[in-house]
């Protein structure tokens, strides 16, 4: 359904709203982009390069614009883990069945390319420009250099707060009565750190995996960049024996490196370097309800939930909130009431799944994997899903590789837990865990659901 144009603002230019302004351009609305920071595509870059995933559902957003094709350009296909257990020769685990893989892509090139395309459809964009306030009912925007200098004052038809999980633009929501907002910090914080490229510009560990150290409390994570480099993660407690407190010094941070991660000990220079001149960053979960203002505002991405890094899904969240949010659009013309409230009753729910299948995995990943029982369990999962494909989805395809709700994907997940709980107190599972026993228990379980 055709839409009349609308004067619109977008309060953010991050992947969200850069990606929004696209959708809303192609409408045939006016967008004005406004972002704190600088054009992002002026600013040298500065060596450190920070990648993440995309899966699914963050490319079918782009390819509702045209956009797959060229970033696929620019991303690499990781179609595997790469496990790197001390004391064992790296393996490697298979994400999906055959053809699927989540993709490595620069943050940096990807927000660049979207702000150029976004230009390119006829966005304006406002840089260095921050937002201190906004009056609600009126979509009225104000903008200046300090909060308590000069403001600017702008007035829309209607503005999507796109500015990220700390938004300006829902703090003014917040003040309204009956608005929830609920945030967690988790006690790992995180530090990105850089293995560069051999001499020759190739890739120093396996280009197409996602590599893993998991150690327990803590752990690393890889993933490669086109330049050959891999941009690191190191998930580490703040406080603790291990932690980014008790590692105080170069001499810490290499006898750090020696000791739990031997297969980049040619790195720790680098990594050690690294370590001391990058920051060291929180993760959080937050909420909040509800997200948008009568038919004038709404938030969009990280600014109506932020969530733990665990699933690599936080951007392709907010992608999808514009991919749904365009679907409403198309169905509701006019009537932004409608699409406006349609938009974040649906995605709410959705919301909350991804952010509670990411805090699960945090605790997964860091507490789970060395406990015999869970690897046991995976194992047996793992067995029946080859056997049952058509049975046993497993919770992680459900959310990377389908587009299905993510809230189906907790609802089915949380069965099949149930199912293996069960399946885990039969006598002597460990020896008969690839029994006929074991797989017919499961389908007689599934049977019940
Ligand atoms: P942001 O990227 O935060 O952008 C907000 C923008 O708003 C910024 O440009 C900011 O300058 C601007 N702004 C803020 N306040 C104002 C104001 N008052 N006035 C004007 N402008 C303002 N997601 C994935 O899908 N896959 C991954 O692998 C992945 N890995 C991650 C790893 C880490 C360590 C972290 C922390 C996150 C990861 N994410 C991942 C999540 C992803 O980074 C975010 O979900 C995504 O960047 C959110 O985009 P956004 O545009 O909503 O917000």
């Amino acid at each position: 359904m055709a839409q009349t144009p609308k004067n619109i603002a977008i309060i953010g230019s991050g992947l969200v709203g850069s990606l929004l302004a696209i959708y809303l351009r192609k409408k045939g609305h006016s967008v004005t982009v406004f972002d704190r920071r600088p054009d992002i595509r002026t600013i040298k870059f500065s060596g450190r390069s920070i990648n993440l995933a995309m899966s699914n559902r963050g490319w079918r957003s782009l390819e509702q614009v045209g956009l797959e094709a060229k970033i696929k350009e620019i991303a690499i296909p990781l179609d595997k883990r790469a496990m790197h257990v001390n004391d064992k020769p790296v393996y490697f685990q298979k994400y999906g069945k055959e053809g699927e893989a989540i993709w490595s892509i620069s943050r940096g090139i990807l927000n660049k390319r979207m702000i150029d395309l976004a230009e390119e459809e006829g966005t304006e964009f406002r840089f260095n420009e921050k937002v201190w306030d906004i009056d609600l009912p009126t979509a009225r925007l104000y903008t200046g250099e300090s909060e308590k200098g000069e403001w600017k004052e702008y007035q829309y038809d209607l503005v999507f707060g796109c500015d990220g999980a700390f938004s300006r633009v829902r703090h003014k929501m917040q003040r309204q009565s009956r608005f929830d907002y609920s945030q967690d910090f988790i006690d790992v914080g995180y530090k990105e750190l850089t293995i560069p490229a051999n001499e020759d510009g190739t890739h120093k560990l396996d280009k197409n995996s996602f590599h893993i150290w998991p150690r327990g409390q803590f752990m690393l994570i890889a993933m490669p960049n086109v330049d050959g480099s891999f941009t690191c993660t190191l998930f580490l407690p703040f406080e603790g024996k291990v932690s980014f407190e008790s590692i105080a010094t170069e001499d810490d941070a290499r006898a750090f490196f020696k000791e739990y991660f031997p297969n980049v000990q040619k790195d720790i220079e680098n990594l050690t370097k690294d370590f001391f001149n990058n920051p060291t960053s929180a993760m959080v979960t937050m909420k909040c309800y509800p997200w948008t203002y009568w038919n004038k505002v709404a938030l969009v991405g990280d600014s109506a939930h932020a969530i733990v890094p665990f699933y690599g899904q936080g951007m392709n969240a907010g992608f999808e909130d514009i991919y749904r949010l365009d679907k409403l659009m198309e169905s509701h013309g006019d009537d932004w009431d409608t699409i406006f409230s349609t938009y974040q009753k649906e995605r709410k729910p959705n919301a909350d799944a991804i952010a509670e299948l990411s805090y699960r995995n945090f605790v997964e990943m860091s507490s789970k994997t060395a406990d015999p029982k869970f690897l046991l369990q995976k194992k047996i999962e793992k067995h029946f899903a080859a056997k049952h494909p058509e049975k046993w989805v497993p919770v992680y395809s459900r959310v990377t590789f389908s587009e299905r709700p993510y809230a189906e994907a907790l609802a089915i997940g949380d069965q099949q837990e149930k199912i293996m709980k069960e399946v885990m107190l039969m006598p002597l599972i460990e020896e008969k865990w690839d029994s006929q026993e074991v797989e017919d228990k499961i389908l007689e379980l599934l049977g019940e659901e």
